[in-house]
């Protein structure tokens, strides 16, 4: 197994005095290449194992690997994509692109070469000499997430990269995301509350609950990409979800409201 989860819990001390158990006994292993969204409500953990896993926090019981490694802090050998893109506002969207590749002390020329290619790649072409505040939301998120392909990341991990965008926006990149990790083949993590953005997106779906925050069960979605929202297997995995997560009618009105 590529990445494995052993057993992680995560107490956090709080400024009442209290602890809290964030995670509880957390197992899981994921495959090379899988595409695993972590889903559930606020609260329930999924920061902080996605946080566990990225090497940002540490474990307070069990043990995380990568590779056969123990994860113990952050690797450049891993991307972590957050829902405030993270640019640096001086840089232009070349500029931005490229400050990975020059980190990893590449030649001048092969950095613009790359850069040019994971623009290209996210559709942003005509607009690598603007800088961020000229771009939209998505554009910039496309930027983000050019700048995380371009470093040819192990592990891309993904903080709900879409929770700021507006409902058009947002499913325009779901389907980005999901054709270039299919053409790209990256192992990715990906934090969200949406299930319908799970189901689109996910090799499997890791459903989660929250007091104290645990993994409740994983769900395959065997769907051929590019899926289609409207499907019955879609919409049946939709329900697998719903009941997992065991939204009554009620609460699945109130989901849609
Ligand atoms: P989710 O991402 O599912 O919303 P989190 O992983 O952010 O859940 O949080 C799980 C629980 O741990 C929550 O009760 C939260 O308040 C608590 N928690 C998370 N981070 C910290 C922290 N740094 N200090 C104290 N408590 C925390």
């Amino acid at each position: 197994m590529y990445i494995e989860i052993d057993n992680v819990s995560k107490m956090y001390n709080q400024h009442s005095g209290n602890s809290v158990k964030a995670l509880d006994g957390a197992k899981l292993n994921i495959e090379k290449g899988e595409f695993i969204c972590l889903l559930g409500p606020s609260g329930c953990g999924k920061t902080t194992l996605l946080n566990l896993i990225a090497g940002f926090e540490k474990p307070s019981a069990g043990r995380i690997t990568i590779n056969g490694e123990e994860v113990k802090k952050p690797s450049i050998k891993n991307v972590t994509i957050f829902q405030n893109y993270g640019l640096l506002p001086w840089r232009t969207v070349q500029g931005n692109v490229e400050l990975g590749l020059e980190l990893l002390g590449l030649e001048r020329k092969r950095v613009k070469e790359i850069a040019m290619e994971y623009i290209e790649l996210v559709g942003l072409s005509d607009f690598r000499k603007h800088h961020p505040y000229q771009l939209s939301g998505g554009m910039q998120q496309r930027v983000a997430i050019a700048r995380a392909l371009a470093v040819d990341p192990d592990v891309i991990f993904m903080d709900e990269p879409f929770g700021a965008l507006d409902a058009m926006t947002r499913m325009k990149m779901q389907d980005e995301i999901s054709n270039i990790s299919e053409q790209k083949k990256k192992t990715i993590l990906f934090v969200t509350h949406d299930i319908d953005e799970s189901v689109f997106l996910a090799d499997r779906i890791v459903i989660m609950t929250p007091y104290p925050g645990r993994i409740k069960s994983i769900i395959n979605v065997p769907l051929a990409r590019k899926r289609d929202r409207t499907h019955a297997d879609f919409l049946a995995i939709r329900d697998k979800v719903f009941m997992e997560l065991e939204m009554k009618e009620k609460d699945k009105l109130e989901y849609y409201l």
